[in-house]
């Protein structure tokens, strides 16, 4: 699938002299005429390092790139074919700035830590594409009209960052965890072993909750109860004794 992608920035920088804190603020706006989906870039940062490092290595158009591939990866993942089927968002939009959480989404807007990605350690542009699509499946992802419990939502955002290729190093391996819907990267694993036994098993869980949300949905999709389910992805990482017990 290719995009036709028209792009304008703009750059403003301004300098409050008492502080000298740099106050950075780009609107760019994208529009992708395969998507029909604009998108709106907000850099507010008055965190230096995190401000500096989003002009130096991030960027506006590595930003709204990635927006516009993870949506059409996101609406791939989902099957969603027509516009019918998808979330009627028209414009997305995204804010690097101060904030206390990493990221978050909220609707169609959402909202980047800079403080995090200025001193993450590693590589700074394979985490920032991995969040944005976590947070870009919050933009577009059903969630049972509020009805699906948090772990299960966070777990689908992270099984689409994995299918797109970003597990980041600090995620737990496949078959750990204690629960289904402890949601993030445990849940993300669990859902790709779901999938596993049933392609299209997350298209079609997604599709469901477009109205509403019931566990029952794992029973009718893979003819298991989700805790049945559970216990069989264990049984499949059944522990090796001696590395259990040195991992601390
Ligand atoms: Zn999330």
């Amino acid at each position: 699938m290719s995009f036709t992608t028209f792009y304008h920035a703009y750059l403003y920088k301004m300098y409050d002299t008492p502080a000298l804190t740099v106050f950075l603020c780009v609107l760019a706006a994208a529009f992708s005429a395969t998507h029909a989906v604009r998108y709106n870039i907000t850099i507010a940062a008055t965190n230096s390092t995190g401000g500096t490092r989003f002009q130096n290595e991030i960027g506006t158009n590595f930003t709204v790139e990635t927006m516009v591939s993870a949506t059409g990866f996101i609406w791939d993942t989902f099957n969603e074919t027509v516009p019918e089927d998808r979330r009627n968002w028209t414009t997305v939009h995204f804010f690097y700035e101060d904030t206390q959480l990493l990221a978050y989404t909220s609707g169609d807007e959402i909202h980047f830590n800079a403080g995090y990605f200025g001193k993450y350690e590693g590589n700074v542009t394979g985490e920032f594409a991995g969040v944005l699509y976590h947070e870009m499946t919050h933009v577009w992802q059903w969630d049972g009209n509020g009805a699906t419990p948090t772990g299960l939502i966070e777990g689908i955002a992270d099984y689409v960052r994995l299918k797109a290729g970003y597990v980041p190093s600090h995620w737990v391996k496949a078959g750990a965890g204690d629960r289904w819907d402890q949601g993030y990267d445990v849940t993300a694993w669990f859902l790709d072993y779901c999938n596993g036994l049933r392609d299209g098993f997350v298209a079609k869980l997604n599709k469901k909750m477009r109205t509403n949300y019931t566990e029952d949905y794992f029973v009718e999709l893979l003819g298991k109860g989700v805790d049945q389910l559970w216990q069989d992805y264990k049984a499949n990482y059944a522990p090796v004794p001696a590395i259990a017990a040195s991992s601390g």
